[in-house]
C-alpha cells in the first residue's frame, strides 16, 4: 500500500476525551472514529487489525472442531421470551419494533437463537458433539461505555456454543475451548490467565474468564504466579485426545476474579512470594451451563437408550474488538503502538526519505515491489513529508519493521532497518534487506 493513496488520518493532538492509553493511541493513529457513545467506525488501519484478530480466532476455533456459521444481529423477541431472558436482561438490551409492530432486539449474545437452530435439525445423539460459532456484532446498552472499544455498546464478539449428550461430553467440549483460547491469545502475542469466574446472566455453574494483565484493567484478579509462565499447547495439540490434564494443571493453581475471590483460600493455597494481586482486562469467557436453555426450549436428542434428553450446553465468547484495545494496553511505548507481528496491520514499512530523488525512489520501488510479490503486507511511505514526521508516524502506528531509505545511505549502497519494538537498527545492502523480509 502506498501511503500517498491510502487513508490514514493520524491526529497531531492527543484527544482529550480518552482516559486510557489504548483509546488515545487508537484515535491518534487513525484506527477508529467514534460515531456515537460506545459506537465506532473502523478506519482502514484499525479494520486490518480487527480482521487479523478475527482470523486467528477463526483458525483456532476450526482447529478445535468448532463449525462457523453466521447468525443475524437482529433477533425476534419470541425466542428470548421462551427462555425468560427477555424480561430478565433489562435495559442493557436494545429493543426495536418493525413496521408491523413486531418486537425485535439487537442481539447481546446468541444462546437462545443457536438453541433454536439446533433443535430444528438435530434429533439424535449420533449427531453430537456439535459446536457452532460465529463472529458477529453485538449490542449491549452499557450504562457507562468508556475506554474506547474496550467497553463499547456495539462490539464484535466471537461466540461459540457446544451441544453434548451428557455432562462428561460437555466437560470435554469446555476443555477444548479452554485450550483453543490459550492458543488463540498466545498467537496474538499476549499472555492471558484463565480465572475462575461468576457466570452472570448467561447462567450455569462453571466458568473461566481469560484475563490480560494491565494496570488499566477493570477487573481485580488474584492468582498464583506460576500461571503466568506456563507453556501453552503447540499447534500439534490433539483436540480428540483428553485435554483434562492441560486444564487441570492450571485449574489446580489459585486464580480468581474479585467477585468469586476467597481471601482465606488464597492465603492458604498460595505462598506469599507467589501471590499476584493485579488488575486485568477480560478478553474472553467460557461457560458450562448444562440444560439452562435446552430445558425451556425443548432442545432434546434421542439417546442410545431411545429416550429423549435435553442437551448439555456451554457458550464461549471472545471480545474481538476489545482485544484491539487490550493488545495496545499490553504493548506500547512513549512513541506509540508496538504491534505484535501476528496482528500488525502491515508487516513492514518502507520510508522514502527523499521522494523525488531518482536513486531513492528506484530503491524504494524495488523493495516495495519485491516484498509485496513475496506476499508481505508493505506500507510504503512515498509522500514528500519531512523525515522527522515520517519517523514519528511510523512509530505511532507501530508497524513491526521499518526500512529507511535515503540518498546518504544509498551512496554507500545501504538502507537502515529498524525493529519497532526494541529500537534496534542495522545497516544492510538492498539485496540483504529484500532477502531478509521476503521470506
Ligand atoms: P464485562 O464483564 O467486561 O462486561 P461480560 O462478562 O458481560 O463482559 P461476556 O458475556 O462474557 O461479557 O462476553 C464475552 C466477551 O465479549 C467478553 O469477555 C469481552 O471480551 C467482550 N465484551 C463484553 N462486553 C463488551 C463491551 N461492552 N465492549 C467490548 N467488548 C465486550
Ligand atoms: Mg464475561
Amino acid at each position: 500500500m502506498r501511503l500517498s493513496r491510502y487513508f490514514l488520518p493520524v491526529l497531531k493532538e492527543t484527544p482529550s476525551e480518552a482516559q486510557i492509553v489504548s483509546h488515545r493511541l487508537m484515535l491518534r493513529a487513525g484506527l477508529i472514529r467514534q460515531e456515537a457513545a460506545g459506537i465506532y467506525a473502523w478506519l482502514p488501519l484499525g479494520f486490518r487489525v480487527l480482521q487479523k484478530i478475527e482470523q486467528i480466532v477463526r483458525e483456532e476455533m476450526n482447529r478445535a472442531g468448532a463449525i462457523e456459521i453466521l447468525m443475524p444481529t437482529l433477533q425476534p423477541s419470541d425466542l428470548w421470551k421462551e427462555t425468560g431472558r427477555y424480561d430478565a436482561y433489562g435495559p442493557e438490551m436494545l429493543r426495536i419494533k418493525d413496521r408491523h409492530d413486531r418486537e425485535l432486539l439487537y442481539g447481546p449474545t446468541n444462546e437462545d437463537m443457536v438453541t433454536e437452530i439446533f433443535r430444528a435439525y438435530v434429533k439424535s445423539y449420533k449427531q453430537l458433539p456439535l459446536n457452532l460459532y460465529h463472529t458477529q456484532w453485538k449490542f449491549r446498552d452499557e450504562v457507562r461505555p468508556r475506554f474506547g472499544v474496550m467497553r463499547g455498546r456495539e462490539f464484535l464478539m466471537k461466540d461459540a456454543y457446544s451441544f453434548d449428550l451428557d455432562k462428561e461430553g460437555a466437560r470435554r467440549s469446555y476443555n477444548k475451548m479452554y485450550v483453543a483460547y490459550l492458543r488463540a491469545f498466545t498467537r496474538m502475542g499476549i499472555k492471558t490467565i484463565p480465572m475462575r469466574a461468576e457466570t452472570g446472566p448467561i447462567g450455569g455453574d462453571l466458568s473461566h474468564e481469560f484475563i490480560v494483565l494491565a494496570d488499566t484493567g477493570e477487573s481485580e484478579v488474584f492468582c498464583h504466579k506460576d500461571l503466568l509462565d506456563m507453556p501453552v499447547p503447540g499447534e500439534d495439540v490433539d483436540f480428540d485426545a483428553d485435554l483434562e490434564p492441560i486444564v487441570r494443571q492450571r485449574t489446580e493453581l489459585y486464580a480468581a476474579t474479585s467477585d468469586v475471590h476467597e481471601a482465606a483460600r488464597f492465603e492458604r493455597e498460595v505462598p506469599p512470594d507467589k501471590r499476584v494481586n493485579a488488575r486485568g482486562i477480560e478478553v474472553g469467557q467460557i461457560f458450562y451451563f448444562g440444560t439452562k436453555y435446552s430445558v425451556p426450549m425443548k432442545a432434546t436428542v434421542t439417546g442410545p437408550d431411545g429416550k429423549d434428553v435435553p442437551i448439555e450446553g456451554g457458550s464461549y465468547g471472545i471480545g474481538v474488538s476489545r482485544l484491539v484495545g487490550a493488545i495496545i494496553e499490553a504493548s506500547h511505548d512513549d512513541a506509540g503502538i508496538v504491534w505484535p507481528e501476528p496482528v500488525a496491520p502491515f508487516d513492514v514499512a518502507v520510508l522514502n526519505l527523499k521522494a523525488g530523488d531518482t536513486a531513492t525512489d528506484k530503491a524504494c520501488e524495488e523493495i516495495y515491489a519485491k516484498l509485496t510479490a513475496a506476499g508481505r503486507d508493505v506500507l510504503y511511505d512515498d509522500t514528500s513529508d519531512r523525515p522527522g514526521a515520517k519517523f514519528a508516524t511510523m512509530d505511532l502506528i507501530g508497524i513491526p519493521h521499518q526500512i529507511v531509505v535515503g540518498p546518504r545511505g544509498l551512496e554507500k549502497g545501504t538502507v537502515e532497518i529498524k525493529v519497532r519494538k526494541s529500537g534496534a537498527k542495522e545497516e544492510l545492502s538492498l539485496a540483504e534487506t529484500i532477502n531478509r523480509f521476503a521470506k
